[in-house]
């Protein structure tokens, strides 16, 4: 525990460090409640020339036995040391090693932060401010050491003994029936990256040959038992490794990748240098107890967790205000590789999906904040959607503003320019900055003003001048602290559709085309004018979500269904379905509500019918274009006074319509996509899986015995956990239409 009262920290105080760590050798002897920890720190004075600097080093729970500067011991005056910080009011103003020994008890440490134990296994999680808890220590981003790691166990207790880096020396401590390894890591990092594991585990071993001509060894550490159940796991790693080759140009750069996945860890996952450690259900999964998303969300981890090893590791964070440096940029990256692995229109969606629910939600709320917080006084709370995933929606307008050459230029220049620093959001749009000559000064509004931005157009067309005329304003709501917003960059993709469903040239009045169909929204409001223009358009803007904002467009009914089937974007033939399901579904939940009857949209489902029809569609794509707004979606769209029981009703009562009109190609789509072979968790099974489980639950909503039956069967016969879910999950299907039937019936006290 802290004693003092925690200050808030402030971006504009940040001070570069007095001193600096060049080498940190730890050797740490572990024991159940008492490990002894021994460091010995190579500083220097960081920069010099100005007052002579104490020494303050962080620490937590800490407990000194010895200190030692340049081997000679310090003098009770010459330092303080508490619980939570070691000074040293005088030291030399020059090179020095200090070498300090505490004492830390693993087993007491519930708080999973520092050295502490997850059942009979020692492990480590130092992000964000861990490290303090096993040694003192100058613990911020920006001092990055080069680590060498000595562990030493009761062979019996810990057979394996992992840590950072290449393992250099292993052996037995003579006359005693310990044993001991040493890991060194050339790569230069912070603190928080450090990590130690020891224990008995199982591992499952591969190797991975990288681009240069490198061999690498994985391993994948577990319990013992669990090893079968790593293999979606393992293979997911290699895939991420080639693909952070190809689209980043990034090769791995240890001779040995581990991952260790323990029961017992704070988050979902930790990027350690070449020791990621795992909570293990985002490791272990079997077709009996994963589901396919379940596989999806693994692959993604893992990907994650691997691609830091460039955004996040070899470059880091200046300060903790920087942490969407490595999270926005590197969600970005995971988001891109599921896309490359799996759907890019299903990916997309999904994203944006969780985006909605999550950060939009944080966005209008108490809790709103910007991607980079400018104050903060426990960090541990600022690991939120909107530095992780509104982050990664910042990098992906840069992309969208930039093109792909460009914005992977780049990232190549951030890459080469901040290698082995700890950098900061500016430098890193610098880079976009340089290799594009654009200013993206106003972007950086994104990172410090919080509040989802709303987008209102209005589109007009004039038959003489053949023009289309898009007028768009602009404005972020006040949050918390930040009462008035300046206007943001808002790069808007867009289509305008002819008749014949082909997308039209945008040919701006000046005789420009727009590039790559983006529009750049900067001023308060804005009037882009089209021509040549021989019939009226149907617009189709925000192409692929290309920025995170709310966007008011009042099309038509028509026009929805013209987007639904036609729309060459398939982010945007999805937002069309959903738009004209939410529209009903509102109406609908305020007509039960009143006691009125539900209105039909004939035209929905005939839509809905067609893109069932469409083969060219992919089925993971077709699955979520039939899925209909959750009820947590249209509660967020009525925004107060939500009655959830009308919503329920509304949303059976069009599930059970679409069943119905349906039926016959529904069933027909069911019996098609029935498994043959061994189930697969990859992306064609899992998008088949998906279409087929999405026809039934709508067959099954109808309450018709043929498709009861039809779950029946596919619940006792599934040889899969995605199937048998799929089949259970359709039963309160009918148990709410017995509901909606029952509800005019008086309450029993
Ligand atoms: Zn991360």
């Amino acid at each position: 525990m802290r004693t003092e009262e925690a200050r808030p920290v402030r971006l504009k105080d940040y001070r570069p460090p007095d001193w600096l760590v060049d080498t940190v050798e730890l050797d740490v002897s572990l024991e159940p409640t008492a490990t002894r920890v021994r460091a010995t720190l190579a500083l220097r004075p960081n920069g010099g020339g100005g007052a002579p600097a104490p020494l303050v080093l962080d620490g937590d729970e800490l407990s000194l036995r010895a200190l030692k500067l340049d081997g000679a011991a310090l003098a009770a005056d010459e330092f303080v040391a508490t619980a939570d910080r070691l000074t040293i009011a005088q030291p030399p103003q020059r090179p020095f090693r200090l070498e300090i020994e505490t004492v830390v008890d693993p087993s007491a440490n519930t708080q999973l932060s520092g050295l502490y134990r997850s059942g009979a296994i020692y492990c480590t999680q130092c992000e964000a401010e861990g490290f303090r808890r096993i040694t003192y220590f100058p613990d911020r981003p920006d001092v990055m050491a080069v680590y060498t790691t000595r562990i030493e166990a009761e062979k019996a207790d810990a057979p394996v003994l992992l840590a950072n880096g290449n393992l250099v020396a292993a052996g037995d401590v003579a006359g005693t029936s310990r044993h001991f390894a040493v890991w060194h890591d050339p790569f230069p990092k912070p603190s928080y990256l450090f990590a130690l594991v020891g224990g008995k585990l199982a591992c499952v071993e591969d190797r991975f040959r990288t681009k240069s001509g490198r061999d690498v060894t994985l391993r994948i550490y577990v319990e013992p038992g669990k090893e079968a159940r790593c293999l979606h796991a393992m293979d997911s790693l290699k895939r991420a490794m080639r693909w952070d080759e190809t689209a980043f140009g990034c090769e791995y750069d240890l001779d040995i990748f581990m991952i260790v996945a323990v029961s017992d860890f704070n988050m979902g996952a930790m990027e350690n240098k070449g020791l990621n450690i795992f909570n293990d259900k985002y490791v272990l999964a079997s077709a009996e107890t994963a589901t396919d998303t379940d596989f999806e969300r693994i692959e993604a981890v893992i990907a994650h967790e691997y691609f830091h090893n460039w955004t996040g590791n070899r470059i880091t964070c200046r300060d903790w205000f920087q942490l969407c440096l490595k999270e926005g940029l590197t969600v970005f990256r995971d988001q891109e590789f599921s896309a490359d692995m799996r759907s890019r229109a299903v990916e997309r969606i999904g994203d944006v999906r969780g985006l909605r629910a999550m950060q939009f939600v944080e966005d209008a709320g108490p809790l709103a904040h910007p991607v980079r917080p400018e104050v903060y006084h426990e960090i541990n709370n600022f690991y939120t959607a909107t530095v992780y995933e509104k982050g990664a929606e910042v990098v992906r307008m840069i992309k969208v503003l930039l093109g792909p050459e460009k914005f992977r230029a780049g990232m190549d220049l951030y890459f080469e320019r901040h290698d082995g620093e700890a950098a900061t959001v500016e430098q890193f749009v610098r880079c976009f900055a340089d290799v594009s000559g654009m200013t993206l000064d106003q972007f950086m509004r994104w990172y410090s003003q919080a509040g989802t931005p709303e987008v209102v157009a209005t589109g007009s067309y004039d038959a003489p001048s053949k023009s289309y005329r898009l007028d768009l304003t602009q404005s972020v709501p006040a949050t918390p602290g930040q009462p008035t917003k300046e206007p943001m960059v808002v790069p808007l993709t867009l289509g305008l559709i002819g008749r014949d469903g082909r997308d039209l040239p945008l040919k701006l009045g000046d005789g420009r085309t727009l590039e790559r169909g983006v529009l750049t929204l900067t001023k308060p409001t804005e009037t882009f004018v089209f021509g040549g223009i021989d019939a009226p358009p149907v617009p189709s803007l925000n192409r692929g979500f290309s920025a995170p904002i709310k966007l008011t467009v009042d099309l038509p009914a028509d026009d929805l269904r013209f987007l639904a089937a036609h729309d060459a974007d398939p982010f945007n033939r999805w937002q069309a379905l959903q738009t004209l399901a939410t529209r009903l579904l509102v109406d609908n939940t305020a007509a039960l509500r009143a006691g009125g009857a539900a209105r039909e949209d004939a035209g929905l489902l005939d839509t809905l019918g067609a893109v069932l029809a469409d083969g060219a569609l992919e089925p993971a794509f077709v699955a979520l274009a039939l899925t209909l707004p959750g009820e947590a979606d249209i509660a967020r769209e009525i925004g107060r006074d939500v009655d959830p029981d009308a919503i329920f009703a509304a949303r059976a009562a069009l599930r059970a319509a679409v069943g119905m009109k349906l039926a016959v190609p529904l069933f027909e789509h069911y019996r098609r996509l029935s498994e043959s072979g061994p189930y697969r968790p990859d992306a064609a099974g899992t998008g088949r899986r998906a279409l087929r489980n999405t026809c039934l639950d709508l067959l099954v909503a109808t309450g018709r015995p043929e498709a009861v039956a039809l779950a029946d069967g596919q619940y006792r016969g599934a040889d899969n956990m995605t199937d048998r879910m799929a089949a259970l999950a359709t039963c309160p299907s009918a148990a709410g239409r017995w509901r909606i039937s029952t509800r005019a019936m008086p309450t029993i006290r």
